[in-house]
């Protein structure tokens, strides 16, 4: 690890105005700063300040240093969240890490935490060696020639599909994103991983009120073993059915983009249609429509519709 200079600022107005990473729970940033992924000279330990808070109300409103465990065991929030939180990571990592900090988290992709590889993310023009390489965790949706590496958190997935947004301050002022439109495809640009600009802190992420989250919604992971592993493949559900037909839907899938990917064909496919299976099996057909499989991953297309039809059999049980 390079040397650093740490410090503490007192106030969201000190952090935005200083120079340096932000430290929440250290979970991502220790861990790449220790393989020298990342150096930054100055560290800005954020944990003083006051960005904490879960409110329940109309929606949901979450301070970003919530830690993930606070979050998860807290019973107004949609089940769609707490269960992609506590499919995440494990209990010793929730603990510790914070909401912002796990929106923000870095891709997994063994080429990017590996500084003896070349990856276009760290080091823009270097290339991709996970297009011809070992690509069998990478991206089908949302690649391209530069970088096909998953975004990796599940939280995001979920957040996405309930419209949520995050509210951000720098030193010019605050301003309100959605968080479909905070991640950035790879493109020519795959060091750019989202609109953060230089300095700018995330202090709450927003969650509008969706009845019918509350009643009908989950998180389906698929992985590799059942606990402590990141996603293959994962689908965010909400569901809104009413005398047998679904009227409304949200649904969004994690481990098979580049960014946390809404699947707006199958919301569309799903309203009016009957809750049943073969409604379900029908409208996740769309669900991969534009995948570029690599050589190693091209299961993740049926994987990822059988994911979707199971998340939405997981939510309509008992009621079909
Ligand atoms: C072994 C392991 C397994 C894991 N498994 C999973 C998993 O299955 N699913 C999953 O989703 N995640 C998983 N994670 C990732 C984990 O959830 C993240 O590391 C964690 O959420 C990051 O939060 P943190 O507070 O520790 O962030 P930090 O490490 O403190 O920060 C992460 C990044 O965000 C920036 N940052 C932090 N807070 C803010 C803020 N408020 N505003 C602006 N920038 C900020 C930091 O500068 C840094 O760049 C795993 C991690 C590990 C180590």
């Amino acid at each position: 690890m390079r040397q650093f200079e740490l410090s503490a600022p007192a106030s969201v107005e000190a952090a935005v105005a200083g120079d340096g990473a932000f430290l929440a729970g250290g979970t991502t940033l220790v861990d790449l700063m220790k393989l020298d992924v990342l150096t930054p000279a100055r560290v800005l330990d954020i944990n003083g300040l006051s960005l904490h808070g879960i409110d329940v109300g109309d929606g949901l409103r979450v301070g970003a240093l919530e830690r993930m465990s606070d979050v998860a065991a807290h019973p107004g929030v949609y089940p769609v969240i707490s269960r992609a939180l506590l499919l995440s990571a494990s209990q010793q990592l929730r603990n510790m890490a914070s909401i912002g900090g796990n929106l923000l988290q870095r891709t997994r992709c063994t080429y990017f935490r590996d500084v003896a590889m070349p990856c276009n993310r760290r080091e823009p023009g270097s290339g991709c060696p996970a297009v011809a390489g070992a690509n069998r965790m990478h991206a089908v949706l949302g690649t391209s020639e530069h970088c096909v590496a998953t975004h990796a958190s599940d939280l995001a997935v979920a957040l996405v599909a309930l419209d949520a947004e995050v509210r951000l301050v720098s030193a010019a002022g605050g301003r309100t994103v959605a968080l479909t439109d905070f991640y950035r495809q790879p493109g020519e640009s795959p060091e750019v991983e989202n609109v953060l600009r230089d300095g700018e802190l995330i202090t709450e992420v927003r969650v509008p009120g969706l009845d019918w989250a509350a009643e009908r919604s989950t998180y389906v992971k698929v992985r590799d073993r059942q606990s402590y592993e990141f996603a293959l493949c994962s689908a965010a559900v909400a569901l809104d059915v009413e005398g047998g037909r679904v009227v409304d839907a949200r649904v969004a899938a994690g481990g098979v983009a580049t960014v946390p990917w809404r699947l707006g064909a199958v919301e569309e496919a799903l309203r009016g249609a009957p809750a049943t299976v073969e409604s379900f099996e029908r409208a996740a057909s769309v669900a991969a429509d534009g995948a570029r499989p690599l050589a190693g991953n091209g299961f993740k297309v049926s994987l990822l519709k059988r994911t979707v039809v199971r998340a939405l059999l997981e939510v309509t049980e008992g009621s079909r």
